[in-house]
């Protein structure tokens, strides 16, 4: 089995349903378009890395089922060592690509934690969740394909279950059950790299109750199944610098977010793997959240690298040494190191399932996953005061203008600084602008989730009696020092 590459993939593509629109355009091929083409380009160097002798190593594995090589994103993960693997494939995605790359992430992800959780569900049911899925992972390794994950709904009122909400279609959920398979219909919202995914893999966005059973769904579709439509938002990679040469105004990479709606979708059987049993959403969010916010760490930290390096190269555009800014440059690189380290300690902490897939610890990649909330605000803060106002707040002129007959000879002169050309100084600034307030921010804030819900995560595996304890302990305090009774209201 040959592994795939950049032009099997693009023809992939290519031979796909039409289904993706963005600003009211029906987008005939993803892969030349403006406003996607980009996101694809991000795909296909990682397509290019697996084909690479000096990236191999990261890019690809050997499948657990046929023991051929295979493309990393499609394998399982049933060690920290391929936990952490994952983690290299992100951080070098963006080392690459300045941006993020969801589908050679996210449905990896959704994979291995359905694994662990179709062995649980077969057991009590006796369904055969878990040999549907196989069937599925072995031909998508044979087909080397790029698998967005959707697990956000729309959600409607965050106040309201899905059972009271006033409009169903806010959430994904099954309408119909039939022998073959079932028919679905609802929102799933902001989900990275659809457009330049073969597939697209559907988890419940949380844990719900008996009430909300029709929302308990797991399946994989095509991207371009019959009766879903695509509705990209609107990024800064939306093709507005259409007839610009590359790296003027953005980069040749890019990233999209989906708005998927499902308009009676049927999914046949053999690619559903969880339907209606609601006690296992939970289980679900649980395992998939633990080794993306473990993960992630990686993400942002390649990211980070790119930061760290364009305000090294601004600083010197500038006209400057980089040695002035070295204090802030260490205590980037520090904060950038963090989330990476964090996340490979809670990859290190984690444990295996009994069907084989491994999970990171959870009180560590939830406490990453808010260091990663946090952190690479503040590597973008350091990198635009390092940078200079040009990168800020929108000051940079247009490629246009730059090159205008009338002023642009002016222009450049004016933004000539250090012994650099205004050309490369303007595309530095051009890349940390997009690094920090553009389409180059990954998700850091809400991808992979809201800090306030990993905080609640955290809250409940922090044992805090244990700890209580301890402190007691030490200081030879025998009394039990009670939490003290609400006070009454008074009337
Ligand atoms: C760049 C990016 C990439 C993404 N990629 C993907 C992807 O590939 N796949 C995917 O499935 N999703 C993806 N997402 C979606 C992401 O998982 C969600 O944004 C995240 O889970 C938060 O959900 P929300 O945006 O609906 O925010 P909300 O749920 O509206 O949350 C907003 C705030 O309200 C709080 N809140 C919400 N509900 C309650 C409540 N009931 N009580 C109290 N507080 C509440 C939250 O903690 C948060 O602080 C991506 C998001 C981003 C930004």
């Amino acid at each position: 089995m040959a592994l795939k590459t950049r032009d099997d993939y693009l023809a992939s593509l290519k031979k796909m349903r039409p289904n993706v629109y963005k600003f009211g355009e029906l987008i005939e091929d993803v892969t030349t378009h403006p406003a996607t083409r980009r996101a694809v380009e991000s795909h296909c160097l990682a397509y290019d890395a697996a084909n690479d002798p000096e990236l191999e190593d990261i890019y690809t594995t050997t499948s657990m089922f046929s023991g051929e090589k295979i493309l990393r994103w499609n394998s399982m993960m049933q060690s920290a060592e391929a936990l952490i693997g994952n983690m290299h494939v992100k951080r070098q995605n963006y080392r690459r690509s300045g941006t993020c790359t969801g589908a050679v992430c996210v449905g990896w992800n959704a994979q291995n934690t359905l694994w662990a959780v179709t062995q649980e569900l077969d057991e009590e049911f006796g369904t055969d969740y878990q040999a549907r899925l196989k069937n599925w992972i072995i031909d998508a390794q044979e087909r080397g394909i790029t698998v967005a994950g959707a697990l956000t709904d729309a959600k409607g009122n965050r106040g309201l279950k899905p059972s009271q909400q006033p409009d169903p279609f806010t959430i994904v959920r099954i309408k119909e059950k039939r022998d073959d398979g079932v028919v679905i219909s609802g929102a799933k919202a902001m989900i990275c790299g659809t457009a330049s995914s073969n597939e697209v893999f559907i988890l419940p966005g949380t844990a719900y109750g008996p009430d909300d059973e029709d929302c308990a769904l797991a399946c994989v579709v095509p991207r371009d199944i019959e009766g879903l439509t695509i509705v990209e938002a609107r990024g800064p990679s939306d093709g507005r610098d259409l007839n610009t040469p590359s790296g003027y105004e953005v980069p040749e990479t890019g990233v999209t977010q989906g708005w998927l709606l499902f308009e009676d979708v049927f999914v046949p059987n053999e690619r559903v793997f969880l339907c209606g049993e609601a006690q296992y959403t939970g289980k679900v969010v649980g395992y998939f959240s633990a080794n993306y916010r473990a993960c992630i760490g990686a993400c942002v930290t390649g990211q980070g690298d790119v930061m760290v390096g364009a305000a090294t190269a601004m600083a010197r555009a500038n006209g400057l040494s980089a040695k002035p800014f070295m204090g802030k440059l260490v205590d980037m690189s520090v904060k950038n190191q963090t989330t990476f380290g964090m996340g490979a300690g809670a990859c290190a902490l984690g444990k295996s399932h009994p069907s084989g897939s491994y999970f990171a610890d959870e009180l560590t990649a939830h406490s990453n996953k808010v260091l990663v909330a946090t952190l690479p605000y503040e590597v973008k803060r350091q990198a635009q005061d390092i940078s200079g106002g040009i990168v800020e707040t929108g000051c940079m002129p247009s490629h246009e203008d730059f090159t205008n007959d009338k002023y642009g000879e002016l222009l450049q002169r004016c933004l000539k600084a250090g012994e650099c050309s205004s050309e490369s100084r303007f595309k530095l600034a051009r890349l940390t602008e997009w690094l920090t307030i553009g389409g180059g921010v990954p998700g850091c804030m809400h991808g992979g989730g809201s800090p306030d819900g990993a905080k609640l995560v955290v809250r409940f595996k922090t044992p805090f009696e244990e700890y209580v304890g301890y402190a007691q302990k030490i200081m030879g305090i025998d009394e039990k020092i009670s939490e003290p009774a609400p006070a009454k209201k008074k009337d």
